[in-house]
């Protein structure tokens, strides 16, 4: 044990925090940053010219505290989302996982239990045990995907408080359909469980695949999740949010911290909304490159999972930190996300896809796998 975990464990910590790791996804510094899923393209000109002219002014009024009810943001981020939305269905937080977590708060806790179907996302458990919440696990098919048959039935057998659907899921890109939402939302009926849908990459969608959004009315107990981190290439601002019945965000209201968005975010990401087009201009150009990278990775022999999302999941591998090191010894960092025999890559601009593909195809001639 290092000493810092023995004068950790020395303090008078939770028992159900006692022995656990962080979120730590390594921050290297290297040329070609593949491994958190951002939008690597960056903020065109124009929009971070106005984003600078939307925190100027808000820095004139930083003496006072911000709008707790971040109105004008609630009302841009409406009429995004579109789907009849209006600011009383939406909510906000410091990225969307503070949005998870005020959901973890308000809905889960202790004696309650969250759901979910690994693989999937990982901060999932972690918000879980922060907020004192049981989390339970459902199965997937082999090829990551889900019935609405078999995830209803896992729902009604475990009768969670919260369930997570993260579509495009999170390490393996693979898009549910909305039967599944709808049947786990009917299966969550007896338990009255809410039923999350995070759509953080759901910008990413192939074309026609249509967004739970499209099933909130009438649908009180449900959730969708989406952030500016990835499409909008906003990780820094750290602004996530989410769409659901007035009641719903009136439940989390009683959780957050009072003034919780800043007025320097909400000027940021008011901006950035008012720019939305030019921001998510590099949205198709990032698909072609999700969509070149499974096809160059079938090609290669290995085994890419359809994805949906802004990266790829592959197997295949024999030893994946081999090829893990190798890589980042060209100076490209990819995910391990500890699922034996996989890694995982985020689609970049066409550059770094291209150099991502060559020392893969170098180091695979060298017997690396
Ligand atoms: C990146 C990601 C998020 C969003 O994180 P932020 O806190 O908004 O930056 C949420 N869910 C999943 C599945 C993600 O991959």
């Amino acid at each position: 044990m290092t000493e810092q975990l023995e004068r950790l464990n020395r303090l008078p910590l939770r028992d159900d925090l006692r022995g656990l790791t962080p979120y730590g996804a390594p921050q290297l510094e290297v040329p070609i940053l593949l491994n958190v899923n951002e939008n690597t393209h960056g903020l065109p000109e124009q929009v971070r010219k106005a984003i600078v002219a939307s925190v100027e002014q808000a820095v004139a009024g930083l003496n006072r505290y911000p709008d707790r009810e971040f109105t004008e943001l609630r009302e841009r981020l409406a009429g995004y989302l579109g789907h009849g939305l209006t600011p009383e269905n939406i909510w906000a937080g410091n990225g969307s996982n503070e949005v998870l977590q005020h959901i973890l708060q308000a809905f889960g806790g202790p004696g309650r239990t969250a759901m979910s179907f690994p693989p999937t996302y990982s901060m999932y458990p972690l918000l879980a045990s922060g907020t004192g919440t049981r989390y339970v696990t459902g199965v997937r098919s082999d090829d990551f995907t889900l019935t609405p048959e078999s995830a209803a039935e896992q729902v009604r057998e475990q009768a969670p408080n919260i369930v997570f659907l993260c579509t495009p899921n999170n390490p393996t890109g693979t898009a549910l359909s909305l039967e599944v939402v709808k049947a786990v939302y009917e299966a969550g009926e007896a338990s009255s469980s809410i039923v999350v849908v995070d759509e953080a990459y759901g910008e990413f969608f192939h074309a026609g695949t249509p967004s739970a959004l499209e099933l909130l009315p009438g649908r009180e107990r449900l959730i969708v999740s989406r952030t500016m981190s990835k499409a909008f290439a906003l990780a820094g601002a750290r602004v996530g949010y989410m769409a659901a019945a007035p009641e719903v965000t009136d439940a989390l209201r009683l959780v957050r911290l009072p003034y919780h968005l800043s007025a320097i975010t909400q000027a940021t990401a008011s901006a950035a909304l008012e720019h939305a087009d030019a921001l998510l201009a590099n949205v198709e150009a990032i698909k072609i490159q999700r969509d070149r990278i499974v096809a160059e990775l079938q090609e290669l022999g290995l085994k890419p999972a359809p994805s949906d999302a802004n990266f790829v999941f592959f197997g295949g591998l024999e030893d994946p930190h081999a090829l893990w090191e190798g890589l980042l010894e060209a100076g490209v960092l990819v995910r391990d996300v500890g699922i034996p025999g996989h890694l995982r890559v985020t689609a970049g601009t066409e550059p770094e896809t291209s150099a991502f593909l060559a020392r893969l195809r170098e180091l695979l001639a060298a017997g690396i796998r």
